[in-house]
C-alpha cells in the first residue's frame, strides 16, 4: 500500500517547549487516519505542519513520495480548528469566493455547492451572513468549502466540536463517503466516540510524542486479553460458577442480561481455545451468550495514557 503522506521525525519547539517531538506518521491512500490525543498533545501542531502554516524545527514531510512543498497546498483539503468565515460575508458569496480561490471555476463552483447546500438541506442559509448562523451552521458551509474541490488529502482538525450528535453522524456519514470516493483523510480528535466506526488507521499522540499507531485491527488484537463473555441459563449457577472458576480465570461482566442467570469474563489462558471452553460450557448450560471481548479504542486511550503519564 502506498502512503499519501509521511511525517518523518517532525520536531517543533516553541521557546524552549517542545510541542511535536521526533513524531512519524504515514497515512496510506485511501485511508481514515485518526490522530489521537489529550488536549494539549499536539495534534494541531502537527496538522499545521502537514498544511505548511508552520515549520517544524527538524523533521521531514512528504505528499506522495515528494517533499512537501507549497504547490501541494492545493492538493490537501484542510479544516482548521479555528474556524475562520468571514462573519459580515454572506454565505454563498463567501463559498463562491473560497471555492475560486481552490482552482475551480465560478460555475464549477455553483454547481458544486448546489450539490452539497441541497445535501446538507441548508440552500436556505444562501443570503445569510454568516453571523447569523450558530456555530455547528458555520462548520456545516467550512465542512463544505473544505472538501469542495475534491483534494486527494483531507485534513479535519477536530471536526465534531461544535456539532451536536445528528450534526456529528452526519459528518461522519460524510467522511466515510469521501473516503469511498478516493480521498484520503486524517482527522484529529480528543474525543474517542467516532474513532472506533471511521478510523482504519490510528496514531495516539500524548504530551508531543507519539506513543502508540498501527491499523485499528491490529492495534486492537495487540491489546485484547483471550477473554469472552459469556451468558448460561442454568438452575445452578451457583455450583456452575465454583466449577468454572476452578478451571478458567473468572471476572465479573459488565454487560446487561435479558435471560441469563450467569453472566460472566472468562480469561483463557495460552494453551487452552475458545473451543475447548464452549465445549466445556456446553455440557454445563445452555449458552445465551459468547464473545470475545475486544477492547475499544477509548479503553486503549485510557489505559495507555494512563500508564505513561504514570
Ligand atoms: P492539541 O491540538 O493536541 O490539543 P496543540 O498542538 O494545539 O495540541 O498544542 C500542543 C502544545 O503546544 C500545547 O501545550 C500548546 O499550548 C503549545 N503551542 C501550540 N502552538 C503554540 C504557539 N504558537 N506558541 C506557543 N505554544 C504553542
Ligand atoms: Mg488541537
Amino acid at each position: 500500500m502506498t502512503n499519501v503522506l509521511e511525517v518523518q521525525h517532525a520536531t517543533k519547539r516553541f521557546g524552549t517547549f517542545t510541542a511535536l517531538n521526533d513524531v512519524s506518521i504515514q497515512v496510506p491512500k485511501g485511508s481514515v487516519f485518526g490522530l489521537l490525543g489529550p488536549n494539549g498533545a499536539g495534534k494541531t501542531t502537527l496538522i499545521r505542519i502537514i498544511n505548511q502554516i508552520t515549520y517544524p524545527d527538524q523533521g521531514k514531510v512528504f505528499l506522495d513520495g515528494q517533499p512537501l512543498e507549497p504547490q501541494h497546498i492545493k492538493d490537501i483539503g484542510y479544516l482548521p480548528e479555528e474556524r475562520g468565515l468571514y462573519k459580515s460575508m454572506k454565505v454563498g458569496e463567501q463559498a463562491l469566493y473560497l471555492a475560486q480561490l481552490k482552482g475551480l471555476s465560478k460555475t464549477e463552483a455553483r454547481e458544486r455547492l448546489k450539490y452539497w447546500f441541497d445535501k446538507f438541506e441548508i440552500s436556505h442559509w444562501w443570503n445569510k451572513k454568516i453571523q447569523e448562523l450558530s456555530k455547528g451552521m458555520a462548520q456545516k458551509v467550512q465542512f463544505i468549502v473544505t472538501v469542495l474541490h475534491r483534494p486527494k488529502l483531507l485534513i479535519f482538525d477536530e471536526p465534531f466540536s461544535g456539532f451536536d450528535p445528528i450534526n456529528a453522524t452526519v459528518i461522519k456519514d460524510e467522511i466515510l463517503q469521501l473516503r469511498e470516493e478516493g480521498a484520503t483523510i486524517i482527522f484529529s480528535t480528543h474525543r474517542m466516540e467516532s474513532v472506533e466506526e471511521l478510523c482504519d488507521h490510528i496514531a495516539l499522540i500524548n504530551k508531543s510524542k507519539k506513543i502508540l499507531d498501527g491499523k485499528l485491527t491490529d492495534v486492537k488484537r495487540a491489546y485484547k486479553s483471550n477473554t469472552f463473555e459469556v451468558g448460561l441459563m442454568t438452575d445452578n449457577a451457583a455450583g456452575i460458577l465454583e466449577q468454572i472458576k476452578s478451571k478458567f480465570k473468572v471476572s465479573p461482566a459488565d454487560f446487561r442480561t435479558i435471560d441469563e442467570q450467569l453472566k460472566l469474563n472468562i480469561t483463557l489462558g495460552k494453551e487452552d481455545s475458545p473451543n475447548d471452553l464452549l465445549g466445556y460450557l456446553s455440557g454445563q448450560a445452555q449458552i445465551l451468550r459468547f464473545n470475545e471481548v475486544i477492547p475499544g479504542v477509548n479503553e486503549i486511550f485510557i489505559k495507555t495514557i494512563t500508564e505513561e503519564n504514570a
